[in-house]
């Protein structure tokens, strides 16, 4: 253990960071977690392990939290790491050009988020939907809530139980179930 917590301690010598081993037996990176860590003041140490892991008296005794970025097996922990400081410093400010970038996607708002597209509008025979370019913003943003709901229901059911959902929101999912019947 001494060459690991030799380098941990010369990182940080005083423990002000929070220090994470990446892991899969770790708490598994969802979207609330990677929020969390965004608003730690002091910043974090990533340890990640090879082969076996790391020895667990390390891990007792050094260690803040373990994270686990899925259920499957990596051979180190370098990529986790680095998903984990892609996935965090998207949410600094003046990382992304506005806030609207990351608040709109897919898990922050516990929804999937709602098809995108860009130019042409008429692409091998596909159109843009008509209300994208209609200019109307309230069209497009119901448009926008109502597909993102209805991709949720398709391909993350489980999401919806927890998502804040107004009672227009659970109108319109009433109405897909029941169109689905
Ligand atoms: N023996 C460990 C086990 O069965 O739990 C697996 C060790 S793995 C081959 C080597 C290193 O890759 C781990 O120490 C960890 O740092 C990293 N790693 C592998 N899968 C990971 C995952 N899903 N999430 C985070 N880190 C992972």
């Amino acid at each position: 253990p001494d060459p690991v917590v030799s380098a941990i301690e010369a990182v940080d010598p005083e423990h002000k960071l929070k220090r994470i081993y990446l892991s899969p037996k770790g708490k598994q990176l969802k979207q609330g977690l990677v929020e969390d860590l965004a608003k730690e003041e002091n910043g974090l140490l990533l340890l990640c392990g090879d082969y076996e892991g790391i020895d667990e008296r390390i891990i007792d005794l050094c260690i803040d939290e373990e994270i686990s970025i899925g259920d499957y097996v990596l051979t180190g922990g370098e990529l986790p790491a680095l998903i984990l400081a892609d996935s965090i410093s998207r949410m600094l400010p003046g990382v992304l050009a506005n806030e609207d970038a990351f608040t709109l996607e897919s898990h922050y708002s516990g929804l999937l988020e709602h098809p995108q597209y860009t130019r042409p509008f008429e692409w091998h025979g596909e159109k843009v939907p008509e209300v994208l370019i209609s200019g109307h913003h309230a069209n497009i943003q119901k448009w926008q809530r109502e597909q993102s709901l209805k991709r949720t229901l398709e391909r993350r059911p489980d999401m919806l139980a927890k998502a804040e959902l107004s009672k227009k929101d659970k109108e319109y999912l009433d109405k897909l179930k029941n169109s689905e019947d």
